[in-house]
């Protein structure tokens, strides 16, 4: 696919890695989000100062903005995504909502208005029955959002969600949905051109959360079948074309344990997790974004788009593992990021670099690929192991756990994972002081054990593989044969 647009581009600063800031220095901090990336029209002048046509508004902030893609549009710059109208409509969960039910998408049972008040919230609740899920209409993010398993809980959840949803989004309107037991968030990559003609290029399976947020997302999921993928894409296409959806978009849905898919919200950005449909694809989504918003069709069929293999993606974040994944800002001491065959890292960071408090803490997104799950979570191991980050608290040495977790690698996934078997568990699941010293001791220890078979008890607590690798073995079959 060639270049489709002339000119230059000016890419809106995404959140986190995407977009590395000069290199070198770092002396020079960010200032608050309202006064940089989310001034519209700050953003504007440095587009026409710059002589850029067109904006690429990343994954945070502007991305799902009606007025800012409106705001391009009349300083006639492209903005490269889909049209105000559609943002719009996708803006509110609750209007969404009805027009998803209206194009026959699988809606979770619930409202479709805000609530007035909490007597109308008991009412709602005993309709739909315990548990439901109070959510803010305009939310993002998971803010807004509580589990209410309890009649006599209602009204003061429903105040917290309110004024939560009040000071992180403007607007305090919250409503209620049943809520999903044992529930999976799997999610429906969409594209679509200025003709009305869309496809599915697959599912990203996200039940790895905490805070209701992603941590870990594959391609395909380890769930669904070829018959449910089929059904949620063919509903994934629908929703778009019902919001006259152009451009790049994902179809968020809540899967049941019985493959029962329901509609949660639709994304009218580029993701975070975006990568792993690129690699399972072979599809570049930034650059078919790039073709679409000049206006170009969609240049496949459905049949054409092709899945091959698996790929898995590790959010990397400036936050303790040990401290229920609190923040953790710092300056990066020192940096080894991994690379090698079928390995990504999206990354933003440098050593020097001071991991600021103004924004989402992700410091990169490591990316592997694999011919299948156990390959990809083979390489994913590897792949962390290589990955020293110094100078600030992150969550390696708990994406290292979660790849030997039996239950991950089953694929026995629910966005309940973290909290049941991670945070709700009072002893240290791993090493505890930064990653390299016990690293250093595994190192040491499995050094002695070779030169002396069979005298020390087997790694164990540093999680190495049980019993001699392969490795150890034939350098101890051949030091024999070297002795004889
Ligand atoms: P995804 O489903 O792609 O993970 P998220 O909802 O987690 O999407 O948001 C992606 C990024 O955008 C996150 O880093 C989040 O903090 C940021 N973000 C989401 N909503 C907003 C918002 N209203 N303002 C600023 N940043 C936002
Ligand atoms: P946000 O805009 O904050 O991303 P979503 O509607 O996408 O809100 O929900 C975020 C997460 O909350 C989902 O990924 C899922 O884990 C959980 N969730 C949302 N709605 C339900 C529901 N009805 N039942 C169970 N879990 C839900
Ligand atoms: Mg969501």
């Amino acid at each position: 696919m060639g270049h489709p647009l002339r000119g230059r581009l000016f890419r809106g600063r995404p959140q986190g890695p995407s977009c590395p800031r000069r290199r070198g220095g770092g002396r020079d901090r960010p200032p608050p989000a309202r006064e940089s990336y989310l001034n519209v029209q700050r953003i504007l002048d440095a587009a026409r100062s710059t002589g850029a046509d067109a904006i690429h508004p990343g994954y945070g902030f502007l991305s799902e903005n009606a007025a800012f893609a409106q705001a391009c549009a009349d300083a006639g710059i492209v903005f490269i995504g889909p049209p105000p109208k559609a943002i719009e409509r996708m803006g509110s969960k609750t209007a969404a909502r009805k027009i998803m039910a209206e194009a026959g998408v699988p809606i979770v049972p619930g409202m479709r208005q805000a609530l007035a008040n909490a007597q109308e919230a008991r009412e709602q609740a005993k309709a739909l029955g315990f548990p439901v899920l109070l959510k803010a209409a305009s939310g993002g993010g998971g803010k807004g959002m509580r589990i209410v398993d309890r009649e006599e809980d209602l009204p003061k959840l429903f105040e917290r969600a309110s004024s939560e949803a009040k000071s992180a989004f403007g607007v305090g309107d919250v409503y209620l949905e049943k809520y999903i037991r044992k529930p999976r968030h799997i999610e429906m990559q969409i594209l679509a051109d200025t003709g009305g003609r869309a496809l599915y290029l697959g599912e990203r399976e996200c039940s790895i959360q905490r805070r209701y947020q992603k941590v870990v997302e594959e391609c395909p999921s380890p769930f669904i079948s070829e018959a449910i993928r089929t059904k949620m894409g063919e509903a994934a296409v629908r929703a778009a074309q019902a919001v006259g959806y152009v451009n790049a978009g994902t179809v968020e849905f809540v899967v049941d344990p019985e493959e029962n898919f329901y509609f949660l919200e639709m994304n009218t950005r580029l993701q975070v997790e975006h990568p792993v449909t690129e690699m399972v694809t072979q599809i570049d989504l930034v650059s078919a974004q790039l073709a679409l918003a000049s206006g170009a069709p969609l240049p496949w069929s459905q049949e054409e788009i092709r899945r091959t293999g698996w790929a898995i993606e590790c959010r990397v974040y400036a936050e303790d593992p040990l401290k229920k994944f609190f923040p953790a800002p710092g300056t990066i001491a020192h940096l080894t990021e991994p690379s090698g065959p079928w390995v990504r890292v999206d990354s933003g960071i440098y050593e020097g670099w001071t991991v600021p408090v103004f924004y989402d803490p992700l410091l990169a997104k490591l990316i592997v690929w694999g011919r299948d799950r156990a390959e990809a979570i083979r390489r994913m191991e590897r792949a962390l192991a290589e990955y020293e980050i110094a100078g600030t608290r992150h969550n390696i040495p708990f994406l290292r756990w979660l790849m030997r977790h039996p239950r991950f690698r089953e694929g026995d996934l629910d966005t309940h994972f973290i909290e049941d078997e991670y945070l709700s568990k009072s002893a240290p699941l791993f090493p505890t002081e930064g990653t390299e010293l016990p690293a250093l001791a595994a190192g040491v220890h499995r050094f002695l054990e070779d030169t002396e078979p069979g005298t020390r008890p087997s790694p164990s607590a540093s999680g190495a593989a049980e019993g001699p690798s392969p490795w150890t073995l034939a350098g101890r079959r051949s030091s024999l044969r070297a002795a004889s």
